[in-house]
């Protein structure tokens, strides 16, 4: 190798070119993180690659300090990826490659090894296990940074593993505030008496069952040993017997939350149009080369069910799949049901694991003992090898593009990792993005149709009710609730079905006003005016964050003449429970998910029934699936139409389809109440008589007159700079 390496630093420079210390030579490698000198700060940077001489003209070049890993951690996959971003989104390399990975990855030599009994016994089988066993047995617990120093071997990562995966020797994951690790088990789903037959004359093995079914949750195997006496022996043939499961948690996280869903799945048979998705996508896999697909269908299609099978299929061809999802604590069912499905193999990056949690789930990817991996758009660089299929679900989500430095598109990018690995990429929705429909035009995208509603569930019943012939009351700042609506939910309620309002605003009131002077309380960042958040007492920029808590008289003119004009999904809250008291009801929106169970408890408690009704923003919209509503109302279809975004039509129409998808899955047909100013626009039109083609067509017009993606490539150039001249001069 040569004697200089390009190292990405997370600067805004391009790869810096380091000289390569004879003592770290084996060790810097491409992928690999290493410590290094910028200026007088030392900073942590990944190598992308070495080579012979530095770049012309360089005549001084600085040492590298420091190699933290002893294997890469972005494999070449990844960094050519990254080497894509850095490129197309015009992103630092550096900051891109930092963006890849996991937040502060402890350095792998920090990992301490230890030696097993039937390490310690076995005969070493060649030189390189010899010498590790040997310096193990002289000093237990040591770290692999001093094993790698006292060995010098470049293949020292080669060896470890092969012995950890042999069970001679063990590597506690210690993070720099020194969680650890441990081994538990828990008992998988079945007859008790079945169980013990299978387990044979082992009474120790028998005891081991009947603990964990008197516990009723996992255990740790030192809790077991503890309990009932055994030994890992017996654990392992538990575990091979296909009785117990095992797995590895932080030491002090609640086992809890590894349990299997034990709902046995109900055998579903495909219909042939699911099962003619399915062959298509099984042969593109097959054949082993980059293929990607639209698979559409309404909610409740069956596209789930599509992909899952598929992904099954890739695993049992021995590759992986990523999942992508825009958030997962929106689809707590989708998990649940992934989990089911794919158990052990799977690893879920959630937005809320801890930092070593989140580490745990990354090296379970990267050693290939999770081969599924559930996330939101950056689990797309999970580090999988032989990846088989990407699937993106709801892909017309915005959630997937990422709007800070690096900036990218999680859907565009599963496309550019899907080509790399020669992969499958399915993008899924029910309405799909203009670029996914041209793409299907142009034959980028091959498209897949799902026909029907699973379990033949009828289309919901639309009523569009026209705001401006409504004779509502109109006192500022009332919740237009009109008389049909009203109706409507009166007769929900006493079906005792389960109602879900939409009303796409968070807080109490979008502005505060005076009436005596018109103050109305704008940002002093943005310029916005300030929402009225009643429950916290503030009032909140939704532009920058900026907040100030609610006078009671005006800082202008004195006057107590404050109002709150208009409202979100706090006041149609207040306003629901005085016109139906006693009525369940809960709030899903951003303000909800930062609270302590957040998004995820709330569907819980909305799916098991615990709530009746449901209001919240666009989120309530996304992929759930509640058979048990009869009804879905939007207050103000025209909210997402008023916005300078020339996405603002496409938005409104696939809100509007999911909302409508919300209604009537089980076994009766739904309603969709849609209050609007706008009742003869072409997207609410079309949204309500499910009528893609049409809303396909006149939007396809609107894009190619104004010269509006996907007919065109759209661009935001931000020149930003303290003093204006400069930044105008730049631009
Ligand atoms: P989508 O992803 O299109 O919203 P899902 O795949 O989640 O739809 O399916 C909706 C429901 O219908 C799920 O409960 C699923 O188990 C069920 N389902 C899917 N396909 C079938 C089928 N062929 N027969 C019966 N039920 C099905
Ligand atoms: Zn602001």
């Amino acid at each position: 190798m040569g004697a200089f390496a390009a190292v990405a630093v997370p600067a805004p420079l391009p790869a810096l070119t380091y000289a390569v210390p004879a003592a770290l030579d084996e060790l810097v490698q491409p992928g690999c993180r290493v410590r290094v000198p910028l200026g007088p700060r030392k900073l942590v940077g990944v190598v992308i690659a070495r080579s012979d001489r530095p770049p012309e003209g360089i005549d001084s070049v600085k040492e590298i300090l420091e190699c933290l890993d002893v294997e890469p951690v972005l494999p070449a996959a990844l960094l050519e990826l990254g080497g894509f971003i850095s490129e197309y989104y015009l992103a630092p390399i550096g900051d891109t490659l930092k963006a890849m990975l996991p937040s502060s990855l402890p350095p792998w030599g920090e990992r301490r090894i230890t030696l097993t009994n039937a390490g310690a016994v076995a005969p070493p089988r060649d030189d390189g296990e010899a010498v590790v066993r040997e310096a193990l047995l002289a000093s237990p617990r040591l770290r692999l940074a001093e094993l790698q120093r006292q060995l010098g071997r470049a293949d020292l990562a080669v060896i470890v593993e092969k012995m950890r995966v042999d069970g001679r020797v063990s590597v506690e994951e210690t993070d720099r505030r020194g969680i650890r690790y441990v081994k538990a088990v828990e008992l998988k789903p079945g007859d008790a008496a079945e169980q013990d037959e299978r387990v044979g004359r082992s009474a120790k093995g028998r005891a081991v069952l009947a603990h964990l079914r008197e516990l009723g949750r996992p255990a740790t195997l030192g809790e077991l040993s503890k309990a009932v006496g055994c030994g890992p022996g017996v654990m392992r043939r538990l575990v091979g017997l296909g009785l117990l499961r095992q797995f590895t948690q932080p030491e002090r996280l609640s086992l809890a939350r590894h349990r299997l869903a034990t709902t046995e799945r109900p055998e579903i048979i495909l219909r042939p149009d699911q099962q003619d998705s399915l062959d298509a996508l099984e042969a593109a896999l097959g054949a082993d080369r980059y293929q990607a697909f639209l698979l559409r269908g309404m909610t409740g299609s069956g596209k789930t069910e599509v992909y899952f099978r598929l992904v099954a299929t890739a695993l049992e061809a021995g590759r992986g799949a990523i999942l992508l999802v825009p958030e997962i604590a929106l689809v707590p069912a989708l998990a649940r049901g992934a989990r089911a499905r794919f158990g052990d193999q799977l690893a879920i990056l959630h937005s809320n694991l801890s930092t070593s949690e989140r580490h745990q789930e990354w090296e379970r990817i990267r050693r290939g003992e999770a081969r599924v991996v559930l996330g939101p758009r950056s689990a797309i660089f999970a580090p999988l090898t032989h990846l088989g299929v990407v699937v993106v679900d709801e892909e017309h989500d915005s959630a997937y593009k990422q709007d800070v430095v690096p900036r990218y598109n999680g859907r565009d990018l599963a496309l550019v990792r899907a080509r790399a690995n020669r992969a499958v990429a399915v993008l899924v929705s029910a309405t799909p993005s203009m670029e996914s429909r041209h793409n299907v035009d142009s034959g980028k995208l091959d498209a897949l149709t799902l026909t029907r509603r699973a379990g033949g569930a009828k289309l919901p019943e639309s009523v569009l009710v026209d705001l401006r012939a409504e004779d509502v009351v109109r006192q500022p700042g009332e919740v237009v609730l009109s008389s049909i609506l009203k109706n409507e939910i009166t007769r929900a309620l006493e079906a005792d079905d389960q109602i879900i309002l939409l009303r796409n605003r968070r807080g109490y009131a979008p502005t505060l006003l005076c009436r005596a002077c018109g103050e109305n309380f704008e940002c002093p960042e943005c310029g916005v005016s300030h929402t009225v958040h009643r429950r916290d007492r503030i009032l909140e920029c939704h532009h920058c964050g900026h907040t100030l808590p609610i006078p009671d008289r005006c800082p202008q003119c004195d006057a107590e003449a404050l109002e709150p004009i208009g409202a979100g999904t706090e006041r149609v809250e207040e306003r629901f429970k005085e016109l139906y008291p006693g009525v369940a009801v809960e709030v899903l929106d951003a303000d909800v998910s930062k609270r302590p169970g957040g998004a995820a408890a709330v569907l819980e408690r909305f799916g098991s029934g615990a709530t009746q009704v449901l209001i919240g923003t666009q989120m309530v919209a996304k992929g759930h699936h509640f058979p048990r509503v009869a009804l879905a109302a939007v207050l103000h279809a025209d909210s997402y139409l008023g916005f300078p975004d020339f996405r603002a039509v496409e938005r409104t129409y696939a809100l509007l389809t999911q909302l409508a998808g919300r209604a009537g899955r089980g076994e009766r047909p739904g309603r969709v109440v849609v209050q609007t100013y706008h009742p003869e626009h072409y997207a609410i039109r079309a949204a309500l008589d499910h009528d893609d083609v049409a809303y396909a067509r006149e939007e396809t017009r609107f894009r190619r007159s104004f010269l509006y993606p996907p007919f065109a490539r759209l661009v935001q150039v931000v020149a930003r700079h303290k003093e204006r001249a400069r930044a105008e001069a730049a631009i």
